[in-house]
């Protein structure tokens, strides 16, 4: 198809761009047509009739025949502090979750999912013990961004949500290389893996891109970070990290480490020191998150984080404790389950 071909020439679609460009090539359509309506979409349009350079009668047949988003809104929630949870279902039927993060500083950030439901079974994580749907399509993983896009402009973003980034990569990467014509520049780009090793080393040599990477580690001893991802089994962290350092050296930028805080399980100060040992000050960045229970696991005590900070900070490893958003309504990092329970507003 078309799309597989001009993607990384950075040409896709807001809606499933097979159907429109197929709809498009029946009607002997100019093949600039889907680029002008990706051109309206990107720019948040709300539908085909706001694209006034489209002939009027082939905006009624798009508008008949293929929809204008690839997702359907199921349900919508609105946090206290300002952040919005979507639940959509694609075409066929599977539930993806997407978050909009409202900062005080003027940021808005959305955290998008690469998957409906995910096949890695980290144990503090809702997604992880949800049923595994599928890999989501370049415009499914748009479509997220492009709903909080029409209700306004939208700056940073976060492959952080349902799935593993780096287990579809090809379509995640097709969708990054488009998000500046959202308002989304590279450089605020973030993709999280757990240390998928196969497609991370792909993602160093080969994205030029500077997007940037987060590691998700949550435990610098090897038998605790089995125990809470089992993945660590397969890619044991030494190489991961190795990975971590080339891109670092390729590129310049620093590597985000996640660092969930799970009560009791990994938030002793000897964590902190473990952890502080495993980690090159140079090349990372630790971002403390606070645990929102979602079962398994108690949250950290407030009197627990600031010593697990303090060994990092003695130790010069650069660490911030991160901001809870839209804990109330099941928005915050590992909640994200699809549930109707949380996402009634
Ligand atoms: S933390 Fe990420 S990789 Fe692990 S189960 Fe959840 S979504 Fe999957």
């Amino acid at each position: 198809m078309l799309f597989q071909h001009e993607v990384g020439r950075g040409y896709a679609g807001c809606v499933d761009l097979e159907l429109l460009e197929q709809t498009l090539a029946d009607r002997g359509e100019p093949s600039f047509r889907a680029r002008q309506v990706w051109g309206w979409a990107a720019r948040g349009a709300g539908g085909y009739a706001e694209m006034t350079n489209v002939p009027a009668a082939l905006r009624d047949t798009l508008a008949a025949e293929v929809p204008f988003s690839s997702l359907s809104l199921a349900e919508e929630a609105r946090s206290a502090d300002g952040t919005v949870k979507a639940l959509f279902r694609t075409a066929d039927g599977h539930p993806v979750e997407a978050v909009l993060m409202r900062y005080r500083d003027g940021r808005r950030s959305v955290c998008v999912s690469s998957q409906s439901g995910c096949p890695l079974t980290c144990t503090f994580c809702a997604t992880g013990a949800m049923q595994f749907g599928r890999n989501l399509k370049p415009w499914e993983i748009l479509d997220q961004v492009l709903h909080f896009r029409r209700l306004e402009p939208v700056d940073h973003l976060v492959f952080m949500g349902m799935g593993e980034p780096l287990l579809n990569v090809d379509h995640v990467l097709a969708a990054a290389r488009l998000l500046p014509e959202l308002g989304i520049t590279h450089r605020r780009t973030t993709i999280s893996t757990v240390g998928w090793l196969p497609a991370l080393r792909r993602f160093v040599d080969e994205v030029e891109e500077p997007i940037r990477l987060a590691l998700s580690l949550h435990a610098a001893d090897p038998g605790l970070r089995s125990r809470l991802m089992p993945v660590n089994d397969r890619y044991p962290l030494p190489d991961v990290l190795a990975e971590c350092r080339r891109y670092f050296e390729l590129r310049h930028r620093k590597v985000f480490v996640e660092y969930v805080l799970l009560g009791g399980v990994n938030d002793s100060p000897q964590h902190a020191r473990e952890l502080a040992a495993l980690l090159d000050p140079k090349i990372f960045k630790v971002n403390l998150i606070p645990y929102n229970p979602t079962g398994r696991y108690e949250g950290s005590s407030r009197d627990t984080i600031a010593p697990f900070k303090h060994v990092l900070d003695r130790a010069r490893v650069p660490a911030t404790v991160r901001l809870t958003r839209g804990r109330d309504i099941a928005a915050a990092c590992g909640q994200l389950a699809a549930t109707r329970r949380h996402i009634t507003a």
